[in-house]
Formats: C-alpha cells, sequence, structure tokens
C-alpha cells in the first residue's frame, strides 16, 4: 500500500528567449548553455520593476537595461548607487 499516491501535472511555464534593452534596443546576448537548466541565460543587463498601487496607476510597469544604458543612466543620479566587493 502506497503512502502517498502521484499524479503527474504538466504545467506551462514561460522562458525568457530574447531580452531586448528598451533605451537602445540592443539584444541581450546570450550565454551558451552550460546546463541541463532548461532556463536561457543572458549576459549582464539590469531588469526594473515598479509596482504602482491600483488605485494610482492600475498597472505595473518593468523594464530592461543592457549595462551601457544602465551606466549611463545611475550616471544622473543624484546620489551614487551603492557598490560593494562580491565575496564569492
Ligand atoms: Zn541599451
Amino acid at each position: 500500500m502506497q503512502k502517498r499516491n502521484y499524479e503527474e501535472v504538466k504545467h506551462f511555464e514561460c522562458v525568457t528567449k530574447k531580452i531586448i534593452c528598451n533605451k537602445c534596443g540592443k539584444e541581450i546576448p546570450i550565454i551558451p548553455n552550460r546546463s541541463t537548466n532548461p532556463h536561457t541565460e543572458f549576459e549582464d543587463y539590469f531588469h526594473g520593476e515598479m509596482r504602482w498601487d491600483y488605485c494610482q496607476k492600475g498597472y505595473d510597469e518593468q523594464f530592461d537595461l543592457c549595462p551601457d544604458c544602465f551606466n549611463k543612466l545611475i550616471e544622473t543620479f543624484k546620489i551614487p548607487v551603492d557598490r560593494y566587493l562580491k565575496h564569492i
């Protein structure tokens, strides 16, 4: 007698296949697949999301930036971004 009964459930999953920089239109390069991970890996890019209060806008917004456009954007900040070393 089985203690648990499992059912195979198939589901749909959205997989990102292409990312375009919203500012300049350049495509973010794909890193060649290094594993059996079905998700595509991309070179460095910035992804930003704004979650608006429903009553204020009724929708959320998001965008992607390539490294060049990200660097140009942060140069316009009045207060510099925090930078810290990664501990690998
Ligand atoms: Zn760009």
